[in-house]
């Protein structure tokens, strides 16, 4: 697929995360249109989404931006027909926070922190197997604040996991507040090297610049993308603005949303 595609497929999920929430009238709007990019240049071309259990993984840990992943496997027809329409409906597999059930998500995640602990077992029991798949892993930078992340780097380091990839939706917000002003996270990439990662500071909405950092030689140790993300992304009303995490669209700001996704689709 071409480079165009996958950008396609990036304006697709941001047009389902709009269309989706407002039908649902759920929020965490902005939190998955900070990582539409991030997850269509996973689907493009390098998940491997077949094969039994050499399959690769991917554990999305800011479980609450579930819907871009959801549209993602909408667009590469992994869901039930219809099935991305049941989002948050009573019943529904589709739910907020990613459940085990529905094909595609290997972890059920929403309470942060914990994608990438597990995401490091897996690594680890797909390298005892003896098998090449590979472990992605979609996090947020307020997750950084939890200690459990801490102990997994180290442990990934210590193990050389090389088959480990970690994209970090560095966009500098949290629930409530800017990172700098909770925590400030420092120089994310630095503190990961220490660790033994291979930790690549990255535009993360430039498709060819996250490819180019997917593809570099880590030789032995884990990956880190730290993706240099803006919060609701593609949506200028909503960019940057904390409110927008929680915030359900209404009639008018949908309206807003949906012309700028179009106008911006326009454009390969
Ligand atoms: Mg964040």
């Amino acid at each position: 697929m071409s480079a165009a595609e996958s950008v396609r497929l990036a304006n697709a999920i941001r047009r389902t995360i709009v269309d989706e929430s407002r039908r649902a009238n759920v929020g965490h709007i902005g939190s998955a249109l900070s990582i539409a990019d991030l997850i269509a240049v996973i689907f493009h071309d390098r998940i491997r989404l077949d094969g039994g259990g050499d399959r690769d993984r991917l554990i999305l840990s800011k479980g609450h931006a579930a819907l871009a992943l959801y549209a993602a496997l909408h667009d590469r027809g992994r869901l039930e027909p219809g099935a991305i329409e049941t989002y948050c409906a009573n019943g529904s597999l589709l739910g907020v926070h990613p459940e085990i059930g529905l094909e595609g998500i290997d972890f059920a995640t929403g309470s942060l922190g914990q994608g990438l602990p597990v995401a490091v077992g897996a690594a680890l029991a797909a390298k005892r197997q003896k098998s090449d798949r590979k472990v992605y892993v979609v996090m947020s930078d307020a997750e950084l604040n939890e200690g459990s992340v801490w102990e997994a780097v180290m442990f990934a380091g210590h193990h050389k996991l090389d088959n480990l990839v970690v994209l970090i939706d560095l966009n500098g917000q949290q629930a409530l507040d800017f990172t700098a002003d909770v925590i400030d996270l420092g120089d994310v990439a630095s503190k990961l090297a220490s660790f033994g990662w291979s930790a690549d500071d990255v535009p993360g909405h430039d498709h060819a610049a996250l490819n180019a950092a997917l593809d570099a030689d880590t030789g032995d140790r884990p990956r880190a993308i730290v993706a240099h993300t803006t919060f609701g992304h593609g949506v200028s009303f909503m960019e940057s603005e904390i409110k927008w995490h929680y915030l359900p669209l209404d009639d008018s700001a949908y309206a807003a949303a949906v012309r700028e996704l179009e106008a911006a689709g326009e454009v390969p």
